[in-house]
């Protein structure tokens, strides 16, 4: 194994999944849904397998996905991507990270990034041979995450070739405010570094949050140094699928395309036609959407405090963050190594998305995208840690 690689041993989704499954514990580790996503889209696919759409798509994605992506751009944020250039559609949100990384570092090249941070990037950034920057979110006062933008300002530097803001982000939940994206957006243009912006939480911002979802690239003098990324996986409960997309200045766009064809090349041929429809669902899927995990973020929520967590805000995305000093836990990797046997659920210890281990030693990250009644079982199993 090359020597970039080995630092990165097996994922804590899979080793925390398998764990689930050898113990029959409830997993509210790995994040993914537990029902499935429109029945729209789930016709369009079948539709689309059915009628032979299962060869390689065009190398950029097919038309009627780059136009819907562009298109629900508009609708949802107010940004304006051509189709035909400024779109492409990638493996997930996941490559269209690591071949922006790929196509826009030079060895030696630092990505300032925020921890907790999402582990694909960590990995990514490494394979780029560049050198990540992190700055770590602290849990405030009011249990909401913060940084230091004094920290920020330091991580950026005269070879600072991009910042890589994941939004609502995960594992935090945390949603950057206007003040907050203003200030990365001044030290983007101050040191004329790109911006890619990990959005796959986009329509998972609770109605409580400080702040609405706000696109890095809405900013002034910010489009045309950005690269947002999503992905269909959590917006449309089918994180299998890996159907994601950047958009973005056609340089940009272009960089990730000329990378991601030695990659994947292409994928999800008729998963694709059902993406698009998805995308064009009117208003109310969305609001739905959102509704019914902010109701499983406030059972979660609930249900952890009265088993005894400190429980953190969470803005955003499929996750809740928990302090485990309160039930006498020390360290989170051992924690959930042993939660299975204690009590028959799985969780994930933020520890691991962390270069200033110390910061995320006692905290715990639970996903809340299951259904009710599974969510019930899991809080009255956890209550019996107290
Ligand atoms: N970014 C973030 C912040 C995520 O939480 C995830 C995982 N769900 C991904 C990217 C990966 O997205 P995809 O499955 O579309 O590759
Ligand atoms: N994004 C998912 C999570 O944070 C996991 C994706 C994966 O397993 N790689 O739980």
């Amino acid at each position: 194994l090359v020597q970039r690689m080995r630092a990165f041993g097996t994922t804590i989704f899979t080793e925390m999944s398998a764990l689930a499954v050898r113990t029959g514990a409830v997993n509210l580790g790995q994040g993914f849904p537990d029902t499935d996503g429109p029945a729209e889209m789930l016709a369009a696919a079948a539709d689309a397998l059915r009628s032979g759409q299962n060869q390689y798509p065009p190398l950029p994605g097919i038309a009627p996905l780059r136009a819907a992506v562009a298109e629900h751009q508009r609708r949802f944020w107010g940004l304006s991507y051509d189709p035909d250039g400024e779109v492409v559609v990638t493996a997930g949100a996941t490559e269209a990270v690591a071949a922006a990384l790929l196509g826009l570092c030079e060895a030696g090249d630092e990505v300032v990034c925020f921890e907790p941070y999402y582990d694909s990037y960590a990995a990514s950034i490494a394979l780029a041979g560049a050198v990540r920057r992190p700055v770590t979110l602290r849990p405030a006062a009011d249990g909401r995450y913060v940084f230091d933008p004094d920290e920020l300002r330091a991580a950026f530097g005269p070879r600072t070739r991009l910042v890589l803001l994941n939004s609502p982000h995960n594992p935090t939940g945390k949603v950057f405010t206007a003040d907050e994206l203003a200030l990365v957006a001044e030290l983007c243009q101050e040191y004329d570094t790109y911006a890619v912006t990990d959005e796959v939480y986009e329509h998972l911002v609770y109605t409580d949050s400080a702040t609405p979802h706000l696109p890095l690239a809405g900013l002034p003098g910010m489009a045309e140094r950005t690269l947002r990324v999503s992905s269909a996986g959590k917006t449309f409960s089918c994180t299998g699928w890996k159907v994601g997309w950047a958009s973005g200045p056609a340089a940009l766009v272009s960089a990730v395309q000329r990378v991601k064809q030695f990659l994947t090349f292409v994928n999800g041929a008729p998963l694709q036609p059902a993406v698009a429809v998805a995308l064009a669902l009117p208003d109310s899927y969305f609001d739905n959407f959102r509704a019914a995990h902010q109701a499983r973020r406030d059972q979660l929520s609930a249900g952890l405090a009265d088993a005894g967590f400190d429980v953190l805000a969470a803005e955003g995305t499929y996750f809740v963050t928990t302090d485990i000093s309160a039930l006498g836990g020390r360290d989170g990797i051992e924690f959930c190594r042993t939660l299975p046997e204690r009590c028959g659920v799985v969780a994930i210890p933020s520890q691991v998305f962390y270069d200033d281990v110390d910061a995320g030693r006692r905290l715990v990250r639970f996903a809340f995208c299951k259904r009710p009644e599974v969510l019930t079982e899991a809080v009255s199993r956890l209550r019996t840690l107290r």
